[in-house]
């Protein structure tokens, strides 16, 4: 192995025997990160970026946080692993912490490896515990990468996929999207007919083991149900005998202002699942929490389902460590509190560019949302140019962004802003100073 590599040839290794993730091979140019700390992080010639989405909305404490540090070396001096059927204590103390900060009455924990492990495993259980096959997914969600959980995922990631991994039994209904309603109705007149239409297809559909949501979509655009909605929904399945699957994956954490974004909605679900945010990203945790009832089910009944590295200790320490940083600097109040700010900044560049359709967001988790035309809603560019790799007009800004030094994540139309929740005023100004000026890109094709 060569000593010493320069940054040229990591890049060029990554490339040559690793896959681009999400991308084509010749399409991935991969930048060589050496560090972070707090927002940034920094490349290998030194050039320091602030990340304005907390990379995939995930590194919520921001880098390079001590406490979590400390507890991912703790635990690997005591000890690196024992199989899941053992314990460690912090299993247990994480198990009595999660009591404090999850929906009330989710008591039983799964903890596994990411969140596509957690979705796997929730459609596992919802199908034991109700003996029952389908479920019901939204077209503009994401869930995960393995066969479950992307023949659940509704967005065009699943295409490739299919019909291969198409999750037998998955059918989906209309998102939840206020800005652009797929039922072309407008709240509050529309009654939520969104979840009129979900009880019509549990009713005609027969069979449904559950109804799951990412409870504010994330990659997909940042949609937030309108008040109401989730309470219906959690009526709607209570009626049909049906679980719902809150999938706070990136949603929860804090991010939207509460630990989890059901919390503003006050409803239960049967099963969460979760990731990303519950480590920080520090180390890869997953985890799927359900219900007494659910709990109850499996003390005569098999629990199937395991992994070698479920409830690894190395995972397991870190995610206390970053519950109590959480609760230490009040990152949740923060959320609200910079994010209204944040908010605001948004609405004004909104104001002021024609190619924003919408500025929409909870806490600290803002879409913005171009269209060529305003009164239209009509998208720059459609799924299958995103798909053959096209160069989108979302990309096209990232890319400026990036060369001024600030990461963005762009997806399809739009921009997920979710910076890590220790994010400063000023770190927001200057991430929208240049967004600002990035945006007659987008302006000029309008
Ligand atoms: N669910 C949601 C809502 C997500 O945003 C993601 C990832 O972005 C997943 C599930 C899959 O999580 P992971 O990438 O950790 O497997």
């Amino acid at each position: 192995m060569a000593e010493t590599l320069s940054s040229q040839q990591v890049v060029d290794i990554t490339k040559q025997h690793n896959f681009g993730t999400w991308r084509r091979g010749k399409q991935w140019n991969p930048l060589h990160v050496v560090s972070g700390d707090g927002c940034w992080f920094t490349d290998a010639n030194g050039k320091r970026y602030l990340d304005f989405s907390a990379q995939l909305m995930c590194v919520n404490l921001g880098y390079n946080n001590q406490a979590v540090i400390q507890s991912i070396q703790q635990q690997a001096a005591e000890l690196a692993y024992i199989q899941p059927s053992y314990t460690t204590t912090a299993r247990a103390e994480l198990s009595q912490l999660l009591l404090e900060v999850l929906p009330k009455g989710l008591t039983k924990f799964f903890f596994c490896t990411s969140g596509t492990d957690a979705n796997e495993a929730a459609f596992k259980v919802a199908r034991m515990y109700t003996g029952k096959t389908k479920i019901i997914g939204r077209y503009r969600s994401y869930h995960g990468s393995t066969a479950s959980s992307i023949g659940a995922t509704g967005d065009a990631r699943r295409w490739p996929s299919e019909p291969r991994s198409k999750l037998p039994g998955v059918v989906f209904s209309p998102e939840v999207n206020c800005y652009k309603c797929p039922l072309k109705h407008s709240y509050p007149e529309c009654g939520i007919a969104c979840a009129d239409y979900l009880e019509y297809m549990i009713q005609n559909e027969g069979d449904v083991a559950a109804v799951l949501a990412e409870t504010v979509v994330g990659t997909n655009g940042v949609l937030i149900p309108p008040p109401g909605y989730y309470q219906k929904l959690r009526r709607i399945c209570d009626e049909n005998n049906v679980l719902l699957i809150a999938d706070e994956v990136m949603a929860g954490w804090g991010r939207t202002g509460k630990w989890f974004a059901i919390d503003h909605w006050g409803v239960q679900p049967d099963i969460l699942t979760t990731a990303k945010g519950i480590t920080s990203a520090y180390v890869p945790l997953g985890l799927m929490a359900v219900s007494e009832k659910i709990s109850a089910f499996f003390e005569d009944n098999l629990f199937a389902h395991g992994h070698t590295y479920e409830a690894h200790p190395l995972t397991l320490g870190p995610a206390i460590a970053t519950i109590r940083e959480m609760q230490r600097l009040n990152l949740v109040e923060r959320a609200v509190e910079v994010g209204a700010y944040l908010g605001e900044k948004l609405q004004a560049l909104k104001a002021k560019h024609k190619s924003i359709g919408d500025v929409r967001g909870l806490g600290l988790f803002w879409a913005v949302e171009l269209v060529k035309d305003q009164a239209k809603k009509t998208p720059f560019n459609v799924w299958q140019e995103k798909l053959d790799g096209k160069t989108l007009v979302v990309d096209q800004i990232a890319g400026k962004m990036i060369a001024s030094g600030i990461f963005l994540q762009a997806w399809m139309n739009h921009f997920v802003i979710a910076p890590p929740l220790i994010v400063s005023k000023e770190e927001i100004d200057f991430a929208l100073t240049a967004l600002d000026e990035h945006l007659a890109i987008a302006d000029q094709l309008v």
